[in-house]
């Protein structure tokens, strides 16, 4: 008979699409860096319904002996990168912590030690904060550097911090408080930075993707920084009445203009241009409007349904927990 199976102390929490190039790499030095901590941990990777070999990897890495505690968490289809993040947080066991990390070895597994160093020291959100964003293009840190700039403006009181990914170390406390929010627009950047709790940043070299390529391009970021925007505040909408409402009154003082032109001059009939130019800026801000209004509508559509976040194909935890000092 097994005895109780001792829970992990922390949990590592790995998205993977696509991934099965790096992935063996990966565990390597996960596994080194683990167990040099020296706390009973394990692995929970998730398999985001990668076309590649990425799950029979996984079941690899699990079927080694002495390859630490593997969890194989397989999803039904592609769900994309928060709701896979969602879903191993689900599954993870770790009674202390939970740590974030992408597959693709861009963030080095060796932060983890100093993430847990201060978790140790009582800091419930430690999150890994890029020092440089070399293999970022001047583009992609512009518009970031803008997006972030933005957020803080209108983020009403959930601050951001800046070149801030997923990659972090959350408590136990704090993950359950996560878990807690169960919408389907899952901004996780926000979601990090609306549970409050205490937080620090640990500083780190972000490196260049190792094999595979990165399923980000700059229209899924465009729409990433939209979801950011509309699923954090309403700030969109009331923008939207204010030049509603700068538009009234600029045709209120126009219409005035036009009658005490009149009444002095007469009224010799010219204005085509300038009718069609109001005509068309009126009907280019109801159309924006209404699409920002448009925006908010279909995340209401979408959480209404109340679907659950994501399907489980099948879910195995680890076996052991990985080496325990
Ligand atoms: N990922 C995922 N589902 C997706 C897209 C990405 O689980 O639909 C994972 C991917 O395997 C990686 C992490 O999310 O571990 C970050 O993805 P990527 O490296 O493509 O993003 P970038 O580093 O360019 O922001
Ligand atoms: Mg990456």
């Amino acid at each position: 008979m097994p005895s109780d199976p001792v829970l992990p102390v922390l949990s590592v929490v790995v998205p993977c699409f696509n991934e099965a190039e790096g992935l063996p790499g990966f565990h390597e030095r996960l596994q080194a860096v683990m167990t040099a901590i020296g706390l009973a941990w394990e692995v929970v990777y998730v398999n985001d319904g990668s076309r590649d070999r990425t799950l029979s990897v996984i079941d690899r890495l699990r079927a080694v002996p002495g390859s630490g505690a593997v969890a194989c968490l397989n999803l039904s289809r592609n769900f994309g990168k928060e709701i896979a993040l969602t879903a191993g947080l689900d599954h993870a066991r770790g009674t202390g912590a939970c740590i974030v990390i992408d597959a693709d070895l861009q963030d080095p597994p060796e932060v983890i030690a100093a993430l847990v160093d201060a978790w140790r020291e009582g800091i419930d959100m430690v999150y890994a904060q890029r020092r440089a964003r070399q293999g970022d293009s001047w583009l992609k840190r512009l518009t970031a550097k803008a997006f972030y700039r933005l957020m803080r403006r209108i983020g009403d009181r959930v601050v951001m911090p800046p070149d801030t990914g997923d990659f972090r170390l959350i408590s136990r406390r704090a993950v359950n408080s996560l878990l807690a929010l169960r919408e389907r627009h899952r901004f996780m950047k926000g979601l990090f930075a609306w549970i409050g709790y205490p937080a620090r940043a640990v500083l780190y070299d972000r490196d260049p993707r190792v094999g595979g390529r990165s399923s980000f391009s700059y229209w899924s970021l465009w729409n990433f920084a939209l979801e950011g925007i509309t699923s954090f505040t309403v700030v969109p909408l009331r923008v939207a009445t204010y030049i509603g409402l700068l538009v009234a009154l600029f045709s209120i003082v126009y219409g005035g203009f036009l009658v005490i032109r009149t009444l002095a001059f007469g009224n010799p009939v010219p204005g085509y241009p300038s009718l069609m130019a109001v005509i068309t800026f009126l009907g280019g801000v109801q159309l924006v409007t209404l699409g920002v209004v448009g925006e908010y509508l279909g995340r209401i559509f979408n959480e209404t349904k109340q679907r659950p976040l994501y399907v489980v194909e099948r879910f195995e935890a680890a076996r052991t927990v990985g080496d325990r000092t």
